[in-house]
């Protein structure tokens, strides 16, 4: 049986964080994907389509493809031959949010198990909106996301 893990996310953008826990994900499962979810955020700074081409151009997996979503993720999961969610913990503030989702969706889809990975700790401080926000005011976030990631974000604001 291939073990197959999702990953999702909103991913606007992906920061190293999210990197980190992808390469540990593709060690641990047979096959990853990583899930972007699509009508979120109602003003992101990037489309699902640009996030989707900017996680392709980085991904180095062999093992990890990229995909959107939407809907239910226990659906996404089923449809896909997924056993397993994956999702990263940097907090004790990630920890409650984190802990609902993964009960409600165990309820929903008993099959799947959620699989927390705590956070790289040179990454756990990092969230795609803090990096956002300092990138906005004019700060270094070079380290923090990839360098192409970074590119497209300079961009964005010309
Ligand atoms: P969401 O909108 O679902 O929170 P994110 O793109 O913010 O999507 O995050 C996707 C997943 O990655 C979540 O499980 C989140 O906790 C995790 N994550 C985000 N940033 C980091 C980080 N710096 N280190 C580890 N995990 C992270």
């Amino acid at each position: 049986m291939t073990r197959r893990a999702i990953y999702p996310g909103s991913f606007d953008p992906i920061t190293m964080g999210h990197l980190d826990i992808i390469e540990r994900s593709a060690k641990l499962f047979d096959e990853v994907i990583v899930a972007v979810l699509l009508n979120i955020d109602k003003q992101p700074m990037f489309s699902p389509e640009e996030r989707v081409e900017m996680i392709r151009s980085i991904n180095r997996w062999d093992n990890v493809r990229v995909s959107t979503f939407q809907g239910l993720l226990v659906h996404y999961a089923i449809e896909q031959e997924s056993q397993v969610i994956v999702r990263g913990i940097r907090a004790v503030s990630d920890y409650e949010y984190e802990l609902q989702m993964a009960l409600m969706n165990r309820r929903l889809e008993p099959r799947v198990e959620t699989v927390f990975l705590m956070a790289g700790e040179a990454y756990s401080y990092l969230s795609s909106r803090l990096i956002k926000e300092v990138f906005k005011l004019g700060g270094a976030i070079s380290g923090l996301v990839p360098e192409s990631v970074e590119q497209r974000m300079r961009e964005k604001l010309k």
